[in-house]
């Protein structure tokens, strides 16, 4: 068995279901429910556990994790809430922008954040006014010593918090191109988003820039890499993504087969009726398929193989599995599990952030579609 930093990958395993099942923890999505972010002291003790630097190099500081034994990890950390895996995620995703893009000045000087397990980059694609991709309406005009950037972006996670922002914008004569612009930046502003409807504790906000400059050092990578750059980690946030949908399925199924266990009507416990079985059995086949799913796309990233069409389905199919999956747990708890104090319920609602986060569910099916038509295409390859 693969072991990181002296630990085995189940040594790891069990740490992440101990932390995420803690009272700290738990006490913590309570909060996160009543409108408190993430707390500092949780995001702390992520940090000391490994979690946030799993995927991290060693020489970085990190462990160095593989994919197979990340993913399995993200799925134990999924049973929580929806703010600690997209913080623990995100910490393991963006360093590697630095790495693979950044200049020598730009690793010097933001990837040891990563090391120190502040949240060092958020990503800012998404805009109210307009699509992704080439579509972008952020705009970049050159001033001769920088570029000064317009627009407005919407639903960036942790904008607020971050050491920088990775800004994609229109990029005259090159196309779109990264930037990185520092929150509080001159002519930066920066407004939460209204309250989330699940994953709570994560801080969502609006970035406007007006006329906001910033220096020649500010370009990530070249002028027009900057789609590439979003495009290229996409396979690993997806699969990543797909696995924290599994441990939420999981959780669900957990809570569903323990209530179904101790629950009696009519003389005997509800989990000894056919009807309850086939919804735990269905439960439990679609959280495997998921599974293998991810592990597909898991195998690929580790092989250096493009894992793009691998991470769509395993991402539409655990977006789509993992909200059917809670909805069952609901019902096998009958009308409690409808009541705010359930966990189910906030499973319910963080499960459907899978369908939005890293492209919507439709945008993952273009994506499997185009490689399905292009096999056609070419049925020799
Ligand atoms: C919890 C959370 C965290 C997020 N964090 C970030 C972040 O850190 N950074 C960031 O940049 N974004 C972030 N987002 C935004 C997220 O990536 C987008 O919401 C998502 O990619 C969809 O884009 P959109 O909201 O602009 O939807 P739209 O593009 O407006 O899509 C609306 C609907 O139209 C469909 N649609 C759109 N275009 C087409 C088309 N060409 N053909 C057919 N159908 C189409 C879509 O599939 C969807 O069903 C976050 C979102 C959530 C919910």
């Amino acid at each position: 068995m693969t072991s990181w930093s002296g630990r085995d990958a189940s040594t790891w395993n069990q740490a992440a279901l101990d932390f995420v099942h803690s009272a700290p923890v738990l006490d913590a999505a309570l909060q996160m429910e009543g409108g408190s972010p993430l707390p500092q002291s949780i995001q702390r003790r992520a940090h000391e556990l490994g979690f946030t630097t799993a995927r991290l190099p060693a020489d970085r500081g990190g462990y160095g994790m593989a994919m197979v034994d990340y993913v399995a990890l993200l799925e134990r950390i999924g049973q929580g809430p929806g703010a600690l895996r997209v913080f623990i995620h995100g910490q393991n995703t963006k360093w590697e922008m630095f790495e693979r893009f950044g200049s020598t000045a730009q690793k010097r000087r933001y990837l040891p954040t990563f090391e120190r397990g502040e949240w060092a980059a958020s990503f800012a694609l998404t805009e109210p006014f307009a699509g992704t991709g080439n579509d972008i309406a952020t705009r970049a005009t050159p001033t001769g010593s920088g570029w000064v950037l317009n627009g407005e972006k919407h639903l960036i996670t942790h904008a607020a918090s971050a050491q920088v922002l990775i800004v994609l914008a229109q990029h005259e004569d090159y196309g779109v191109s990264a930037f990185l612009v520092a929150p509080d930046t001159p002519g930066v502003s920066v407004t939460p988003m209204p309250e989330l409807m699940g994953t709570r504790g994560i801080e969502l906000a609006a970035v406007r820039f007006d006329d906001c400059a910033v220096e020649t050092e500010a370009l990530l990578g070249v002028a027009g890499q900057g789609l590439e750059i979003g495009l290229s980690f996409l396979d690993i946030t997806r699969t990543a993504l797909a696995s924290s949908a599994v441990g939420l399925a999981q959780r669900a199924l957990d809570l569903a087969a323990g209530h179904a266990a101790t629950r009696v009507t009519s003389g005997k416990p509800i989990a000894r009726r056919q009807a309850v079985q086939i919804k735990l059995a269905d439960m439990e086949m679609t959280i495997r398929a998921g599974r293998a799913l991810v592990s597909d796309a898991a195998n690929a990233i580790d092989e250096g193989l493009s894992a793009r069409h691998e991470a769509s389905i395993a991402k539409r199919y655990t977006a789509r599995m993992v909200t059917d999956v809670t909805d069952a747990a609901m019902q096998v708890l009958g009308g409690i599990g409808y009541t705010a104090q359930s966990p189910i319920e906030r499973i319910s609602r963080d499960a459907r952030s899978f369908w939005f986060e890293e492209g919507t569910d439709d945008a993952q099916a273009f994506v499997i579609a185009r490689t399905v038509i292009g096999s056609l295409a070419s049925p020799s390859t």
